[in-house]
């Protein structure tokens, strides 16, 4: 204009983003906790499949681990306790497009959300169910969850937990339509990243377990099991979890192990002397309920109603 060089421009460019973009408020876990590490692989993996911030949402229902939508640059949805899961298959329901993530602990899903969990593995709707499993309620200050290892002391069992407990794993691998478990643990960065990665990627309800340090409350069975490598079996397979050289390093008792292999992910998750790490199965062939439960959107109001109509036709006596 006027022969003078425009510094401005109408073109609009693609946006790239950087983990700042998907930064919420500052993480008020407490120092040492392991949801510190789950919150940055989560918040890599979205800045490194550039994934629109207004097209994530993070849902979660009560406890630490809970609070993660609040530390996310995302849409959040902090719902009721045991509750996350059906929240997030109804935002999935309605907004098939956008991307969610469901933050729940062990506590919240294996408890209050028994049900829920069972049903939303079935369901195989598209979303990443990160399970942050610390063995303990830590939110309320040390009470016996479902996964607390038997003879831990807490405040409902101050002579030690009384009863063996659930195996989250076997128990997901036994419900219909189940289409990706995998288990690792929150102090090895490069696997939790490359595991929630594949957790992302795969269409369906990818189930991870995150085994999650709180050495607050359940310091000694974290310590414990950070302290003694032997006690993982890491899966290696080519359809499995990308391993970096670091990870093989720290994790020496390995086995080959095909994720599609149902019977086999059962044999491994059941084994109670050893904790596999990696992925235990995989069908990306299952079918998501989204795809569904979504035939007959297209339809007019008008050609809802003739139907209705039909449907309440045959009823008349
Ligand atoms: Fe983490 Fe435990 Fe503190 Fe909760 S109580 S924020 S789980 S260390």
């Amino acid at each position: 204009m006027f022969g003078l060089k425009a510094d401005w421009s109408l073109e609009v460019f693609d946006r790239y983003f950087t983990i700042g973009d998907y930064a919420g408020g500052e993480a008020r876990w407490c120092p040492g906790c392991g949801d510190h590490a789950v919150l940055s692989a989560a918040q890599r993996v979205l800045r490194d499949e550039q994934q629109k911030p207004e097209l994530s949402v993070c849902v979660s229902g009560i406890g630490c681990s809970s609070r993660m939508p609040h530390y996310m640059g995302t849409y959040g949805f902090h719902g009721l306790h045991g509750r996350a899961l059906p929240v997030a298959c109804g935002i999935k329901a309605r907004r098939p497009e956008l991307d969610v993530w469901v933050a729940t602990g062990d506590g919240d899903c294996f408890s209050i959300g028994t049900s829920h969990w069972i049903h939303a593995i079935r369901y195989n709707m598209d979303m990443t169910l990160m399970v942050f499993d610390n063995a303990i309620y830590g939110l309320t200050k040390a009470q016996t969850s479902p996964t607390t290892p038997m003879g831990l002391k807490t405040n409902t069992h101050p002579f030690g937990a009384t009863i063996d407990p659930h195996n989250p794993l076997t128990i997901t691998l036994g419900i219909t339509n189940v289409s990706f478990v995998a288990q690792v643990v929150d102090w090895n960065p490069p696997l939790l990243y490359e595991t929630l990665k594949a957790a992302y990627r795969h269409r369906g309800t990818a189930f991870v377990r995150i085994v999650q340090r709180c050495p607050v409350y359940a310091e000694e069975v974290f310590k414990e099991l950070q302290n003694d490598p032997s006690r993982f079996l890491l899966l290696e397979h080519e359809k499995g979890i990308a391993l970096d050289p670091s990870v093989r390093r720290q994790f020496p008792e390995r086995i080959e192990h095909d994720p599609s292999d149902l019977a086999s992910a059962f044999r491994v998750a059941a084994d109670p002397g050893r904790f596999p790490l990696g992925l235990l199965y995989h069908a990306p062939e299952a079918p998501c309920y989204e795809d569904l439960s979504s035939q007959g959107s297209e339809m007019t109001p008008e050609q809802r109603l003739a139907g209705l109509d039909k449907v309440l036709d045959q009823l008349t006596i």
